[in-house]
Parts: C-alpha cells; sequence; structure tokens
C-alpha cells in the first residue's frame, strides 16, 4: 500500500505536539504524530497553568478530565528572612473571563497521559509511538520524513504536506531548518525538588510562597494531592551535581521537611531558554517561548491556539 500523503505530520507527542494534534484533527485534517518514546514522561515538570490554558483544554475536550486532578491556591506570598510577609498577593478564586479560574496547579505526567490517551479516539489522528524522526526532506508540494520504528529497529517513510516540530528543548526538528536558540539572558541556576508527602503536612499551607532571604533565595509551591515543589537557589560556586545528591537536598529542605516526611521525587535544573521555530516547509511564523517561572507550557499552549487553529468556547 503506498504511503499515505498526511496534512500534518507532527514531531513529538508531548503536550505541545498533542495539544496541537488534537486541534488539527477538529479542523478535519490528517495528522501523524511521532514520538521516540512508548508512554508520556512520569516525572514531574510544569506545575501550573491558567484559566485561557484551561479553556484551549475544554475546546479539545479533555478539561474535565484534567480537572479533578488540579487543585488551586489562594495566591502568592513573599516573605523575608524571618518570616514575616513583605507582600501578599491573592489570586482570584472565581471564575474569571475564560471561563475558568485563574491558575491551576497540576502534575503534568497526568495531563500528558490524557492527551495522549485521548488522540486515540481521533479518527483522522495516527499516533506512533518508539518512532523517532530523523530526517525531513522538503519537496515540492509536501516533506518526506523519514523515522526509525525503535521497536523493530527498521527505517520508515512517511509523507506530510506540512511538518511541525513538537519535539521539545533539543528539537531536531529546530536543528534541522537551522533555526537558533534564543537566549534570554536568564542564568540563575535554581534547583527544582519535587516531592511527594508520606501525609499531609498543613503547617505547609497551601500558599505559593517566595521565600526573600537574600542568601539563598527559594520558593515553594504547592501541587495535587501530596505533591510539592521547592526551587532553590543554587549560589555561585556550587557545583550543581553535589546540590542535587541526596544529602544536600534534605540539608536545603530542613527549614520545611525532615526526611521521612516526603519521598524525593525529582531533582533538577531545568534550562531557561527561548526556542524560535516555524514549519519545515517555512510557511510558519517563527514563534517565541517565553520562559518565565510556571509559565513555560502555559506559553505554549497559548500560542498553538492563538494561532487561529480554534477558537475555544467560553465555558457557562
Ligand atoms: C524539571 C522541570 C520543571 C519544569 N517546570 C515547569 C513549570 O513549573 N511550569 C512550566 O510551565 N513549565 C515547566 N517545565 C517545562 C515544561 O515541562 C515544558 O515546557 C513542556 O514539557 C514542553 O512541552 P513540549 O511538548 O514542547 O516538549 P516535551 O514535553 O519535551 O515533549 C517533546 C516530545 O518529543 C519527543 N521527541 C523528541 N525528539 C523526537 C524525535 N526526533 N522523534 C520523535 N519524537 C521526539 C519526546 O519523546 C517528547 O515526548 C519544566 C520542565 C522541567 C524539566
Amino acid at each position: 500500500m503506498p504511503n499515505p500523503l498526511y496534512d500534518v505530520a507532527v514531531i513529538g507527542c508531548g503536550p505541545t505536539g498533542a495539544i496541537l494534534a488534537h486541534l488539527l484533527a477538529r479542523q478535519g485534517l490528517t495528522v501523524l504524530v511521532l514520538d521516540r518514546e512508548s508512554g508520556a514522561c512520569t516525572l514531574p515538570r510544569a506545575v501550573h497553568f491558567d484559566g485561557e490554558v484551561m479553556r484551549a483544554l475544554q475546546w479539545i475536550g479533555v478539561a474535565e478530565k484534567i480537572l479533578p486532578l488540579t487543585t488551586t491556591h489562594p495566591g502568592m506570598r513573599f516573605v523575608d528572612a524571618t518570616g514575616d510577609t513583605l507582600l501578599d498577593w491573592p489570586r482570584p478564586q472565581d471564575t474569571g473571563p475564560q471561563g475558568w479560574r485563574a491558575s491551576y496547579r497540576f502534575h503534568q505526567p497526568d495531563l500528558d497521559a490524557i492527551l495522549r490517551d485521548t488522540l486515540g479516539a481521533l479518527d483522522t489522528v495516527t499516533l506512533k509511538t518508539r518512532c523517532e524522526a530523523f530526517l525531513f526532506e522538503e519537496q515540492p508540494d509536501h516533506v518526506a520524513l523519514r523515522y526509525e520504528d525503535m521497536a523493530i529497529g527498521r527505517v520508515r517513510h512517511a509523507k506530510a504536506r506540512y511538518v511541525v516540530g513538537a519535539d521539545g528543548a533539543r528539537s531536531t526538528v529546530r536543528r534541522f531548518i537551522d533555526t537558533p536558540m534564543e537566549d534570554l539572558g536568564f542564568h540563575e541556576r535554581w534547583l527544582v525538588v519535587d516531592v511527594e508527602l508520606t501525609r499531609d503536612k498543613p503547617d505547609l499551607g497551601r500558599h505559593t510562597v517566595q521565600f526573600c532571604t537574600p542568601e539563598r533565595p527559594a520558593t515553594y509551591s504547592p501541587g495535587p494531592g501530596l505533591r510539592r515543589r521547592w526551587e532553590i537557589t543554587v549560589l555561585p560556586g556550587e557545583d550543581s551535581t553535589v546540590m542535587a545528591s541526596p544529602d544536600r537536598v534534605w540539608a536545603l529542605l530542613a527549614p520545611w521537611l525532615k526526611p521521612g516526611e516526603a519521598r524525593l521525587e525529582r531533582t533538577a535544573q531545568p534550562a531557561a531558554l527561548d526556542a524560535r521555530w516555524r514549519s519545515v516547509r517555512g510557511r510558519g511564523q517563527r514563534h517565541r517561548h517565553p520562559v518565565e517561572p510556571g509559565r513555560g507550557r502555559g506559553a505554549m499552549t497559548r500560542r498553538l491556539k492563538v494561532r487561529g487553529l480554534g477558537r475555544s468556547p467560553v465555558r457557562r
């Protein structure tokens, strides 16, 4: 059987690629989605999205599935080294202009799994996992691409009118189309520590807290269920590997937690970079993703929506 010509091939089935595939399918387009992993990433990553992102999730039919897995928080407090409040920033608790609340806390693997699972129900989407794309050739009216089907170690061919790279921070597509990464100049090192409490610890509170301790600023974010995150400054001269070792992490968490009160789920130092990208066929405009704390994922989802791929109905 000859290879079908897909309208769009989406490389990567993280949240960006999966939401894009949903939006394209809703426009009646045929979509091939390739991802080199067999399932969604299970480690904590993004922890926050806003009401506009929820509206996009509503548009693709998954808002009611993710909602029970989210939590909301009363706001953010900035406290000084002695614990005195410098600034109290309450967040609206009512439904806002997007038809949803202003802010949701979530566990990214929950959303990624929902997005992947629901793609399977869309007739015009073909999702191929354990398939790594590695070559893109522009033809006059389509892109010929090659990928390795890692399950059987065979190279496969596919054709699509457009290819979109949604293949994450180390994007193969970005390298292929030779579009640069832009350094926004944020060079501070922060250690992101995700934990799951062994039991609830109400004294930690439901506010996000910025600890404005000059020696070592830190952020605390409560997540859904027993998930909690700390983001802690790594000082100049400190070795990142040593800082991420469990002994050091527990020492850093000592003001809030004792070992045994939680299980360390992940320690990481995410990069703060800004990517520009365009479609392989060169028609798409460049996209810029400002990466602010808690805003990376939301910015990408929003970008997909405002590109005119769908107008979300406001929830009544
Ligand atoms: C520790 C950490 C903390 C974070 N915290 C936050 C936060 O608090 N708030 C926030 O908004 N964001 C946060 N982020 C960022 C957020 O996770 C990302 O913005 C988001 O996952 C990006 O989604 P994506 O779909 O673009 O890419 P990804 O989620 O990286 O998905 C890319 C997909 O492409 C696949 N792929 C890659 N190359 C190929 C290939 N050649 N062929 C086929 N498939 C391929 C990968 O397997 C992957 O599934 C954090 C990230 C990390 C690591």
